[in-house]
């Protein structure tokens, strides 16, 4: 499998992994992982594609989230976003449907409670979930997916609990 791109770079700590977690005392699923990052950080396309979906996902508190599919399926979709970037030159943001390239800038950052795109966010944060052909791997993220950041080197996701 093709090494993906780590969607922001410097910033590779996990502050929830995907699985089971409690939060305010009631148990839920985390069908992604949250990489703690700054409000505003830009996020990269990590493989080539098309933008899928941008949506203001009201039904899981996902707030401003746009997905991106690979050609054999790979899915993977983002949440809390503060903004959509724009293509390089053009004034009019990425919109459903448009190419990308590994790397382009697609959006930034958000998660600020509150803040327009936030959703339920309680904090800044990328919320990243994948999907495609193959998800039992893909779910438990760092281990048999390669990463690499915008120098070629090798991303290791730092996972931490709390
Ligand atoms: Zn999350």
């Amino acid at each position: 499998m093709t090494p993906l791109l780590w969607p922001t770079h410097g910033f590779t700590r996990v502050s929830s992994p995907y699985g089971e977690r409690i939060i305010d005392g009631r148990k839920q699923f985390h069908g992604g992982i949250d990489i703690a990052c700054p409000n505003g950080t830009p996020v990269v396309a990590p493989f080539s594609g098309k933008i899928l979906r941008i949506w203001d996902d009201r039904r899981w508190g996902g707030g401003l989230s746009m997905s991106l599919r690979r050609s054999d399926g790979l899915y993977i979709g983002l949440a809390h976003l503060s903004g959509i970037a724009s293509p390089e030159r053009r004034l009019v943001g990425w919109a459903v449907g448009q190419l990308i390239n590994k790397g382009d800038a697609i959006a930034y950052s958000g998660g600020i409670p509150g803040a327009p795109g936030a959703g339920s966010s309680k904090g800044p944060h990328l919320h990243l979930t994948m999907r495609g052909p193959l998800k039992d791997r893909l779910d438990a993220l760092g281990r048999d997916i390669e990463w690499h950041d915008r120098d070629g080197r090798v991303v290791i996701p730092e996972v931490r609990r709390g």
